[in-house]
């Protein structure tokens, strides 16, 4: 359940922490920024997760990182390889 807050009687959800192409929840219905061609995990001792689109903006700090798991921006693409190694090929498709 998103978390909301109350402002001057109004009830806003505030948007995920990271910097995003687009604003999140903008992007088609159900989907992630996981499932976007923008999307990537940079493995270091951690894996980062940021958003391509934005890479000429990235630091090294997590200011930069996105959250797998927000919902997709306006800017979402489907991957080239989404039929080869999409979660749904892959049989790990279910409920989130
Ligand atoms: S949906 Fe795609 S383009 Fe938008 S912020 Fe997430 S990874 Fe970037």
């Amino acid at each position: 359940m998103a978390k909301t807050i109350d402002l001057w009687g109004k009830t806003y959800t505030p948007p995920p922490k990271g910097m995003y192409a687009g604003q999140p929840g903008k992007g088609p219905e159900g989907k992630k920024c996981r499932d976007c061609k923008h999307c990537a995990r940079i493995r270091l001792s951690k894996t980062y997760t940021k958003c391509r689109r934005m890479e000429r903006f990235w630091t090294g700090g997590k200011a930069t990182d996105i959250q797998a798991t927000a919902p997709a921006c306006e800017w979402y693409e489907v991957p080239h390889n989404a039929e080869v190694t999409g979660r749904a090929a892959a049989g790990r498709e279910g409920p989130r």
